[in-house]
């Protein structure tokens, strides 16, 4: 065996829900967070249009998907850094903030990817418990030392699709040092409906140490095609726009995306349709007893402890894919009306089932 780095023999492989890729299986697919709805006949044209040219390299700077991005948001391109979707540049991002054995700051639970991308970049790990599934800002900023180069928050919170309050992080902003980045992953905001929290977005400018990461895969139905950006500070940009690999993001989903942005009004239809179906899901969960908290993502978070794995096992049984984590709870992604009936039945009989005992 050739010698690799030690950190890969401690990472575990990422496991992606079991069965759901087979593109033949009746599987409902409730494990991932993505859209439920096919591309618009729009995006489809893009897409095909852009096919023609895949024997050329895509243009290396996203120039149009980036001036279409600064446009919806109202900012300078020299603000924006495109990549294949936004983990590409939560990597970029870790590798970029410190040398080996300085630190990242990160809820847990949170998205599982943190601390793999972390300990790749060779970043020390320092993880705050949630309270009440929640960021506990104050914890984090009092974590934060000399060593520390970034801090990841993960609003709304993958998988426990909880927010943090406007006032929250305008005050844990005012006590983070502004050498120390802070990352606001905001891969499901466009789902959120809480009149308490905001986007980094409205804060980057007065903020030159805050980054917002933001995806095509979610409430834009892109999942498939990889791609996202990152918004900051103009120098911060310049840097990282550096560190990101050339030519990662391919011409399909440059196109793609451009579409997508094009047509956001109907998008973001879509996307107050599952923020309903998440609001009747809840409901019928919560009437029947589940406790369930509000979320303001494309998922809801069932917590439920050390019965976790074995709910996750009764929801495959019944062909439905959730997002299972032994001991802690399980996640289920809103998805189309009838799936998401097929998870309320499922879920009815569980409880039943419980209830009845052995
Ligand atoms: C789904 C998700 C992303 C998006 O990843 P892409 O690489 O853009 O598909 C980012 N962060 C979190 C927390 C997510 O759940």
């Amino acid at each position: 065996m050739p010698r690799l780095r030690a950190v890969l023999g401690r990472l575990a492989a990422y496991q992606p829900t079991e069965g759901v890729h087979a593109a033949a299986t009746r599987t409902r697919p409730l494990s991932a967070n993505e859209s439920p709805h096919g591309p618009l006949p729009g995006i489809v044209e893009a897409i095909t249009a852009a096919a023609s040219t895949v024997n050329r390299y895509p243009d290396p700077g996203c120039g149009q998907l980036t001036r279409a991005i600064a446009e919806t948001h109202g900012i300078t391109e020299d603000r924006v850094v495109v990549g294949a979707g936004s983990v590409a540049l939560l990597q970029t991002l870790l590798q970029s903030v410190g040398d080996p054995g300085t630190e990242v700051v990160y809820a847990w639970r949170s998205f599982e990817l943190y601390p793999i991308l972390a300990d790749l970049a060779g970043l020390r790990s320092v993880r705050v418990p949630l309270v009440r599934d929640a960021h506990d800002l104050p914890a984090m900023a009092d974590r934060i030392t000399d060593a520390t180069r970034l801090v990841l928050i993960c609003n709304p919170n993958n998988p426990t699709g909880t927010m943090v309050a406007r006032e929250e992080l305008l005050k844990f902003l005012a006590r983070t040092p502004p050498t120390c980045l802070v990352a606001l992953d905001e891969a499901y905001y466009e789902y959120a409906r809480e009149p308490t929290a905001s986007s980094g977005m409205e804060l980057v400018e007065a903020h030159p140490n805050l980054v917002v990461l933001r995806t095509f895969s979610k409430a834009y139905g892109l999942a498939g095609l990889r791609a996202g950006y990152l918004v900051g500070d103009p120098r911060v940009v310049e840097q990282l726009r550096k560190a990101c690999l050339v030519y990662a993001v391919n011409g399909v989903a440059q196109q793609a995306a451009v579409a997508a942005l094009g047509l956001e009004d109907q998008l973001l239809r879509r996307v107050d349709a599952t923020v309903r179906e998440r609001g009747r899901v809840r409901d019928t969960l919560v009437a029947r007893g589940w406790d369930v908290p509000a979320g303001h993502a494309n998922f809801l978070w069932l917590r439920l402890g050390d019965a976790s794995a074995e709910f996750g096992r009764w929801c495959t049984g019944k062909d439905i894919a959730v997002r299972t984590f032994p001991g802690e709870g399980v996640r289920v992604s809103i998805g189309c009306a009838e799936d998401n009936d097929a998870f309320l039945a499922a879920s009815a009989e569980w409880r039943r089932r419980e209830q009845q005992g052995p």
